[in-house]
This record gives structure tokens, C-alpha cells and sequence, in this order.
């Protein structure tokens, strides 16, 4: 199994239902702000909710994210976690929740190895600037240090 192919996305939207933990932190919100029109604070009120010094998307009634309409109704100016997914941190290091997230996410190629899937999101991230430090407000699960970054991006695909 090449790095080239542990993930491709199928657009399925599993990843916008659910428990409402989208973070948008402030480079999230300027650029959802000037997509939308709106105000900051129009826009907090609107769509957000804060919990523990985060800022969250809420969630509709139906229990998709509040910018889902068969699809994001925001994709050019999505949240960095939206982009991300599924390489989040806990799927990165740890190969029982990576495990797990074949189950959640169809993108994830059955049979990919944890390794291959970890040096390809490690590059996904790097690329696309969305690894996070320790930014007040990011999200925990983009937060990966130099070290785990380049210990990732050093790591063997075909290792199983
Ligand atoms: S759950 Fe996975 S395959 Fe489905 S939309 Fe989200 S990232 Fe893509
Ligand atoms: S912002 Fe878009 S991609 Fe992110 S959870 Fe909401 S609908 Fe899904």
C-alpha cells in the first residue's frame, strides 16, 4: 500500500454529523466572516458556541454541522479541522484510533498501513499549513510538534 493512496475522500459527509466539535479557531472565523459577509460577531452569534475557551460550530436540529446542505454549504472557507480530517493527531500517533476511523471514514483505504496513512497526513498537513502549535483556540487534534511532524514524515509506508 503506497503513502499516495491511504486516503482519498468520498465525500460521503459522515465527518459534518454529529456531537458538534468543528472548531473554528480565529484564522477560521476571519475567513468564514469575509465567505459569509458577515460580521464577527453576527457570525458568532449565528453559527458558533464557546466551550473551554474554543470556539465551536453548532450543530442543526437535524445533527449536521450548521453549514451542511447535502455538502458543505462553506467548503472554500472551511474550518482547518474540516480540512484535515482524518488526519487528526490521535489518528497520526496512535494505530488503534486510526483503526477505528476506517469505520467512521470511507475515504480511509481498508487496507493501508498505519505508517503509510501517518506520513501521508503528516505531508497533507505540512502542505497545506494546518499543523497548529499552541495557538489559544486551535483545535487539540491539529496540534503536533516539529518532532512528531518529522518523525512521521521519516516513517516506512510499507511498515504495517
Ligand atoms: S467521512 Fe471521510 S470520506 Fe466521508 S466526507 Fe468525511 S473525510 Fe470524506
Ligand atoms: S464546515 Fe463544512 S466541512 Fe466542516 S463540518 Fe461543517 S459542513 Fe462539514
Amino acid at each position: 500500500m503506497s503513502a499516495a493512496s491511504a486516503f482519498a475522500c468520498r465525500r460521503c459527509g459522515q465527518c459534518c454529523r454529529g456531537e458538534g466539535g468543528i472548531v473554528a479557531d480565529e484564522r477560521d472565523q476571519q475567513r468564514l466572516c469575509a465567505y459569509l459577509g458577515a460580521a464577527r460577531e453576527t457570525f458568532l452569534a449565528a453559527y458558533t458556541v464557546e466551550r473551554s475557551g474554543k470556539v465551536f460550530l453548532t450543530v442543526g436540529a437535524d445533527g449536521n454541522c450548521v453549514f451542511f446542505e447535502a455538502g458543505c454549504g462553506v467548503h472554500p472557507a472551511r474550518p482547518d479541522i474540516c480540512r484535515a480530517w482524518p488526519f487528526f493527531r490521535g489518528n497520526l500517533i496512535d494505530a488503534v484510533s486510526f483503526a477505528l476511523s476506517k469505520d467512521s471514514c470511507p475515504g480511509i483505504e481498508q487496507g493501508a498501513s498505519h505508517a503509510a496513512f501517518a506520513r501521508q497526513g503528516a505531508a497533507y498537513l505540512q502542505a497545506r499549513g494546518l499543523v497548529k502549535s499552541s495557538q489559544a483556540g486551535a483545535a487539540e487534534a491539529l496540534k503536533l510538534s516539529p518532532a512528531m511532524l518529522a518523525a512521521m514524515l521519516k516513517a516506512d509506508p510499507d511498515d504495517a
